[in-house]
């Protein structure tokens, strides 16, 4: 293979960690995505996942052969925990992030594959057959520096990479509304605003997402939002197009962007 087209970035949201055991809508959207994906860019060498639930004090990345994956959720039915993702790491992929960003990333094999990255890509690329890295969230950065890292990350997408975010736009536990299958007004809004912001390429919107009224009530703590911001410094002004725009459970939104397709 020699396609040597620069690959897209992918943001999605995941919300609820049963999205890995549904059939419903966004799921069906999910799969597609990944097919056409398939479709016009062959299969990555590796994924480079930012998952919301690896949100650490420094930037870290994994190296291991074979990442052991993590069930960071309680209280959910078993079956759920007999979710097999079981990809491979890219020791490649690896180097050339540290080489990327120097001395602000170090290598940290204490975590694994997450749920935040394998509720999606059971979906995206059910195969399980791309290896993954995982870079964490580091939650020192602020909007703006999380893109930029993001930034430094454009050269992986011309080596044949996929740059992966998963969080949501809009992430309240305290608020979600269980009997709720859309959103509330504010998480409604909020979505509306960041995605309108998203798709016109109003970067500077997105990242000031601090402006918009609803933001305390739609980012009450930055870890699902700031995936969202590495992907945008990766997209690198890239055009971007949104799926799965939809809010549930009233405090979650999971709106995805394909950047750069
Ligand atoms: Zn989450």
């Amino acid at each position: 293979m020699t396609d040597t087209r620069r690959m897209p970035v992918i943001f999605s949201g995941h919300g609820s960690p049963m999205l890995a055991l549904e059939h419903n809508d966004v799921t069906e959207t999910l799969r597609k995505v990944g097919e056409e994906f398939f479709d016009k860019y062959g299969k990555p060498k590796a994924i480079l996942a930012i998952s919301a639930h690896w949100y650490t004090d420094g930037t870290f990345v994994q190296s291991r052969e074979t990442p052991k994956q993590v069930y960071d959720m309680y209280g959910f039915p078993k079956e759920l925990y007999e979710v097999k993702y079981p990809v491979k790491g890219y020791r490649d992929l690896t180097k050339e992030v540290e080489r990327l960003l120097g001395n602000a990333v170090s290598v940290n094999d204490g975590w694994g594959i997450d749920h935040g990255t394998w509720t999606v890509l059971v979906h995206l690329f059910p195969k399980a057959d791309i290896p993954v890295v995982q870079l964490s969230v580091n939650g020192r950065l602020s909007a703006d520096e999380s893109a930029e890292l993001g930034r430094a990350l454009i050269p992986l997408r011309d080596a044949g990479y996929l740059i992966f975010g998963s969080g949501n736009v809009v992430h309240n536990l305290r608020r979600v509304e269980w009997d709720n299958e859309g959103g509330s007004p504010a998480c409604e809004r909020f979505n509306r605003y960041i995605t309108e912001a998203v798709l016109s390429g109003d970067s500077e919107k997105v990242l000031n997402y601090g402006n918009h009224p609803d933001a305390s009530y739609a980012v009450p703590t930055p870890d699902h939002y700031l995936p969202l911001c590495y992907c945008l410094g990766a997209a690198g002004g890239d055009k971007a197009r949104a799926f799965n725009n939809v809010c549930s459970l009233g405090a979650i939104a999971m709106t995805g962007y394909v950047f750069g397709d």
